[in-house]
């Protein structure tokens, strides 16, 4: 053999080496590829289902979790769904409750989704749940969720503004008093299941809408914005005064009323803490306790320090329930913002006897709802001001 046959075939082996491995790398390439846009594509598919739930409303989170949890199909038959949505962006997500997480009313509450669980646990049904996540915050929820099943639940929070946080003082009352559920939620709501003068809210900011009682004192250094001197003509002989936009109200409705040929007159307006503390000590040794509790209000508890209120007498009659006047403010005070606070048929919710005289100044547009309603202004509160 010679060594140009020799060389020939080395050359020979190295080449077909060669070629065997640039098959092979040729084989590793096509197969990298393969895997890649096999990978593209699934992330393509994803990209594409994420997107589909985020045209129903659903965040990338939650989309996220529903395609982790194989629900897309379940999420895409309910659709749009912010209940549905929350439960997929939680940890607390149980797939057990799926279902009732689609059925319940979505509320913005942090623990909701957990709250909801432990309501489920403890036997509630969907609609109990919606009835309890819409009468209380994220932390009376959680408290309430930590109770044992309570009976009575629709009974009560059939009343729009019944509270969870007081659903155990309901229940005592309504015990106690054998009262029906509504006027349970409405005095319980007011604080009247506790001892008037004794235990209450202060009330320290000045409004037209404020509520002032038995169960709602004001400091004793308080006093109403733009409290002015009511112009003689206004009033009785005493200086008088009354927070300026009752005082304007006022004379509106002493224009009205005269057009009419009717006189009215504020006997009294602004009392401050001291004058109604003298008020009292003077009514307390000439009447007794009893006379001051059901007729003179506490320092503190009198709708007077807030200068919205006003004692209106006429100038025709010194009994103003005789009066044509005081008709008239029954049909129309109700049009300058004024309502009567202490009427007949308010006594129970008020505590006060009926005083014809005494009426607060609330703005129109309560004042109207309160006229047409017939209505006593602590219900109003109740309904509408006490969040
Ligand atoms: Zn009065």
């Amino acid at each position: 053999m010679c060594y140009t046959s020799v060389y020939y075939i080395v050359g020979d082996n190295l080449r077909r080496k060669k070629l065997k491995l640039k098959k092979r790398y040729a084989y590793i390439f096509k197969f990298l590829i393969f895997i890649v846009l096999i990978c593209l594509t699934l992330v393509c598919f994803n990209i594409h289902q994420i997107n589909e739930l985020r045209k129903l409303g659903y965040s990338i989170q939650a989309s996220k979790n529903i395609l982790l949890h194989s629900k897309k199909d379940y999420v895409v038959s309910i659709g749009e769904n912010k209940l549905l949505n929350a439960a997929f962006e939680s940890n607390d997500y149980k797939e057990d409750n799926l279902d009732s997480y689609s059925k319940i009313k979505y509320y913005n509450q942090e623990n909701i989704i957990a709250n909801i669980n432990t309501l489920i646990d403890k036997g509630y049904s969907n609609s109990d749940i919606s009835i309890i996540l819409a009468h209380g915050t994220d932390y009376d929820v959680t408290q309430f969720a930590k109770k044992e099943k309570v009976k009575y639940l629709a009974e009560f929070f059939s009343i729009d503004y019944a509270k969870l946080s007081l659903y155990d003082r309901y229940l005592e009352y309504s015990r106690e008093t054998g009262e029906d559920e509504r006027t349970t939620v409405l005095f319980v709501n007011l604080g009247m299941d506790k001892k008037a003068y004794a235990d209450y809210n202060i009330v320290e900011k000045f409004s037209v809408d404020m509520l002032v009682n038995k169960y709602n004192m004001l400091p004793e250094d308080f006093e109403p914005d733009d409290l002015i001197v009511i112009d003689s003509n206004y009033r009785n002989d005493d200086v008088q005064m009354g927070a300026k936009v009752a005082v304007e109200a006022f004379k509106e409705m002493y224009r009205a009323a005269a057009k009419d040929g009717l006189g009215l007159v504020i006997n009294s307006g602004y009392r401050s803490y001291e004058t109604q503390e003298d008020l009292c000590n003077t009514y307390r040794s000439l009447y007794g306790d009893n006379y001051v509790n059901r007729y003179v209000s506490l320092p503190g508890f009198s709708e007077h320090q807030t200068g919205l209120a006003f004692d209106i007498g006429s100038t025709s009659s010194d009994i103003f329930a005789e009066s044509k006047e005081y008709e008239w403010m029954l049909d129309n005070s109700y049009k300058y913002g004024f309502i009567l606070r202490f009427s007949k048929s308010n006594e129970n919710i008020t505590g006060f006897r009926s005083e014809p005289w005494h009426y607060r100044y609330v703005g129109k547009e309560i004042a109207t709802y309160i006229y047409e309603h017939n209505i006593s202004f602590e219900e109003y509160y109740a309904m509408f001001l006490d969040n």
